[in-house]
C-alpha cells in the first residue's frame, strides 16, 4: 500500500499535529469544522482514498489493489475500514468532515445511490453503496459515475481550470466521457449522459463488450483494441518483440514500438489517432467545447504519435470558427487524478 500523509501530519505527535493545524486551520483548533472531503476512487484494479481540506488541497492519501472479493459487503467494510485507518492516522475526525465522495463505475442508480452492475466490480450486483457507506463512516456519501468525477477533477484542479465548457474522454478498459456545460457537470436524464463511448462510429461494426456494433469502445477502449492486437499483430513486429509474444501484447508495447517507428505500430497509432479524432469531432459539433481532456493512452502515447495528429484531423474536420479556440490537451493530473476525482465526488458528486 502507498500512503502519503502532507509533512504537518507526519510529525505524528497529536500536540505537533494541532500547532501545526493552528495556522494552517485556525477553525479546527476552535473545535469548529472545517470541512475535510474525503475521496474514494473504486476502480477494478485499484482502490485510492484521499483527504482533502476545503480548498481541495491533499493533505493524506493512499493506494491499494482494489478489494473486490465478489462479496460486496465484505468489500464495502474492508473499503470503510480504510477509509477510517487513513482519517484516524491524519488526526482527524468525522464530525471533521463534509461529506466522503465516491468516483465508481457505472451504471448508477443516482436515486437509490446503488451500483448497478458495471463489468470490472465482479459479483457487484445493486449495491446500496450510498447508504451503506454512510451507516459505516457516518457521513453523508455522494455517488459519481468515475468519468464524470474525473472530468469535474480536470476542470476544478487539472488542464481545464477556468474553462466553462470542457470535454473528457478517457481511453482505459473502456471509453469513458465527461462533460463540463455551461460552467457545471452535464449529467442528463437520470444521470444517464456521458456514454460517448457506445454511440456507433461504423455501421455493422465491431461487436462491442455493451452488445452492440461499431461503438466508439469497440475501437478506441484498452480491451477491444488489445484483442485485435493479439489477433492481427505480425510476428515479425517490434510490438510482439516488446510484448515477448502475441498472445501478451498490450496497447503500451503499440505505443512504444510506434514511438521507434515500427510500421505495424504506426499503422495501429493511425487508426487511434483516426477514431479518436472522428469522436472529437462529432463532440465539437454538437458543445463547442474550450477544452478537450484526453486521459490514459492518449496521454502516455503523447504529443508525435497522438495529440499532434489528433489537433490536426479534428481541425481539418470541424468550421474554424468552432475549432480555431478548442484546445485538445493530455490530462493534467496524472496518477493523483483518482484521489482528485473522489474528492470532486464529495463536493460536487450526486446529489448536489
Ligand atoms: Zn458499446
Amino acid at each position: 500500500m502507498e500512503i502519503f500523509l502532507s509533512a504537518h501530519l507526519r510529525m505524528g505527535m497529536r500536540g505537533v499535529w494541532y500547532l501545526s493545524a493552528r495556522r494552517r486551520y485556525p477553525r479546527l483548533f476552535q473545535g469548529v469544522p472545517i470541512g475535510f472531503q474525503l475521496g474514494i476512487d473504486l476502480g477494478g484494479s485499484k482502490l485510492a482514498i484521499a483527504i482533502a481540506d476545503a480548498d481541495g488541497k491533499l493533505i493524506a492519501h493512499q493506494t491499494r489493489p482494489s478489494p473486490i472479493s465478489g462479496d460486496p459487503e465484505a468489500d464495502v467494510q474492508t473499503i470503510a475500514a480504510d477509509a477510517a485507518d487513513l482519517i484516524a492516522r491524519s488526526d482527524l475526525a468525522a464530525r471533521d468532515f463534509d461529506a466522503a465522495g465516491f468516483s465508481v463505475p457505472g451504471p448508477i442508480d443516482h436515486e437509490r445511490g446503488a451500483i448497478l452492475a458495471p463489468p470490472n466490480l465482479p459479483g457487484w450486483e445493486d449495491v446500496p453503496l450510498r447508504d451503506r457507506m454512510s451507516e459505516l463512516l457516518g457521513l453523508p456519501v455522494r455517488l459519481e459515475n468515475d468519468a464524470n468525477a474525473a472530468a469535474l477533477a480536470e476542470w476544478r484542479f487539472g488542464v481545464g481550470r477556468g474553462a466553462h465548457n470542457l470535454v473528457y474522454l478517457t481511453m482505459s478498459t473502456g471509453v469513458g466521457t465527461g462533460l463540463i456545460l455551461d460552467g457545471r457537470l452535464y449529467r442528463g436524464h437520470r444521470g444517464r449522459a456521458s456514454e460517448f463511448g457506445h454511440s456507433c462510429v461504423e455501421w455493422e461494426g465491431e461487436r462491442c463488450g455493451c452488445g452492440q456494433r461499431g461503438c466508439l469502445e469497440a475501437y478506441l477502449g484498452g480491451a477491444a483494441w488489445t484483442r485485435r492486437l493479439r489477433e492481427i499483430t505480425p510476428a515479425t513486429s517490434r510490438v510482439c518483440a516488446l510484448a515477448g509474444e502475441r498472445e501478451l501484447v498490450l496497447p503500451e508495447h503499440v505505443v512504444a514500438a510506434a514511438g521507434e517507428g515500427d510500421a505495424f505500430a504506426c499503422q495501429e497509432m493511425e487508426r487511434f489517432n483516426h477514431y479518436l479524432a472522428r469522436a472529437i469531432a462529432a463532440l465539437t459539433f454538437a458543445l463547442a467545447p474550450e477544452v478537450v481532456v484526453l486521459g490514459t493512452i492518449a496521454t502516455a502515447a503523447g504529443d508525435t504519435l497522438c495529440l499532434e495528429p489528433v489537433r490536426a484531423l479534428v481541425a481539418a474536420q470541424v468550421w474554424p470558427t468552432l475549432g480555431d479556440e478548442m484546445r485538445i490537451l493530455p490530462s493534467g493530473l496524472g496518477d493523483k487524478l483518482p484521489y482528485y476525482a473522489g474528492v470532486c465526488a464529495a463536493s460536487e458528486g450526486f446529489p448536489s
